[in-house]
Formats: structure tokens, sequence, C-alpha cells
């Protein structure tokens, strides 16, 4: 069942590997597994967790598992009660709608800092992950899809030097993602999801402060009018 993590093909298929991190240890794995069911909604808000489930699935002990569920809460992807046991953690619309801000804040100032002013490593860098991330994208890995993604922008992010920001900018990503993949009513799609961030990279690597900040406000800002309505929130409340 740990498929989409141990599949160390599936991940070189597309190139690189998403996680920054070169850890093999065995409740990152767990904890990348359940991050993925709880982004792509096959575990819902206020669903249980069982410890020795996820342990019989996931062919570990109890105590990995327990390891990577503290790392979920860590996230903000579950809650732990001491009588209820873990469960999947709901997202309100009003929160979701201070991220999608936070995030436009962080991303934006990152922009106008770093136009024109992107190494060609790290430009190169970019470019290699937006080739796995749309290749995710059409082979229909929405998890792997959603971690390059997050990498994509971790890295350009990270050349701002706002190293105490990071976690932040990286906790928006993740819930952004949660909301919008556990909703998605259309498969996604590699030549759009290129469009959007090439933008990105052409206005961060060679346009002027106003040109990067305006790409990163305008990569988000639409989820605005997207996260009006109801529906999406009705089901991700506990
Ligand atoms: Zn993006």
């Amino acid at each position: 069942m740990l498929h989409t993590i141990s599949d160390r093909s599936l991940i070189s298929r597309f190139g690189i590997s998403p996680w920054s991190s070169s850890s093999n240890r065995k409740s990152d794995a767990v904890y990348h597994y359940l991050e993925e069911q709880i982004i792509v909604g096959a575990l819902k808000p206020g669903e249980a967790i069982a410890e020795q489930q996820v342990a019989d699935a996931c062919d570990c002990a109890q105590g990995t598992v327990r390891e990577a569920m503290l790392k979920l809460q860590q996230s903000g992807l579950v809650v732990r009660h001491d009588y209820k046991g873990t469960r999947v953690a709901g997202i309100s619309r009003a929160e979701a709608v201070e991220i999608v801000k936070i995030r436009m804040q962080l991303e934006e100032q990152a922009g106008r800092m770093i136009a024109s002013n992107i190494s060609g490593e790290t430009r190169d860098r970019l470019f290699e992950i937006l080739d796995a991330m749309c290749q995710a994208a059409d082979a229909n890995e929405v998890f792997l899809c959603s971690a390059y993604d997050r990498l994509f922008h971790a890295t350009l992010f990270s050349q701002a030097n706002l190293r105490g920001l990071e976690p932040i900018l990286e906790r928006c990503a993740l819930h952004m993602h949660r909301v919008t993949l556990s909703h998605r009513d259309i498969p996604l799609c590699g030549t759009d999801i290129h469009e959007k961030h090439i933008t990105i990279i052409e206005t961060h690597c060679n346009g002027t402060p106003e040109e990067a900040a305006n790409a990163a406000r305008g990569h988000v800002s639409f989820l605005f009018d997207r996260w009006m309505s109801e529906h999406t929130f009705l089901s991700l409340s506990v």
C-alpha cells in the first residue's frame, strides 16, 4: 500500500525525488503515505486513523506509525485527542482564505526581492522540477504532482533567504493543496501546469520586481473565487 513512496521507480520515472530530505526512514514513508491519503481526500476530515490498521497496511511497527502521526500533527493534518484517538483535521473556509493571503504575501515579497537575481543553477533546477511536475500530472500521479509543486515554490522562495518564513510557506502550500486536490473534478493537465509555472520562472529570472510579485500573486489569487463555493468547505469542516 506504500506504493507511491516506496516505489522508487515511480519517482525516478519523473527524474527527481520531490522530497528534499534523502532520508529513508520508514516513518517518513508512512508520513507521506498518510499525507497522500489526506491530500487526495481518501481520508476525510473527522475520520479516525487507527495506528494498528496503518501499521498492518504499511507493514511496520506501531511505534513507526506513532512517529509519523506526530509529524502529521505538527503539519496540522491530524488532531490527536485523548479519548477519540487520532482524526483527520478539518479546515474551514475562513482558515483557507487566510492561508491564501499569507502565502500570497510571502511569495509576492520574495518575488520582489529576487527578481532578475536567480542563479543559472537555480533556474535549471526549477525547469527540472517543473518537468517532473508536468510528467506526474499527465500520469495522473496527483500526490507526486503536489509534492513537485511544493518543491518548486520552496526552491524559488529559498532564493530570498527568508529562512524563518520557509516553514510557513511550506505549511500554506500543503493546506492549499489539500483543499484544491481533495475536490478536484477534472484531471490534472501537464500543459496547463507548464504554462502557469513558466510565467513564474520567466518573471523571476528576467522581470522587474513588480512583474515577479504580480506573477506570484496571480498564481494563487484565483483560489479566492474558487473557494467561495459552499460545497468545498461543507465537506472539509468537522
Ligand atoms: Zn505552483
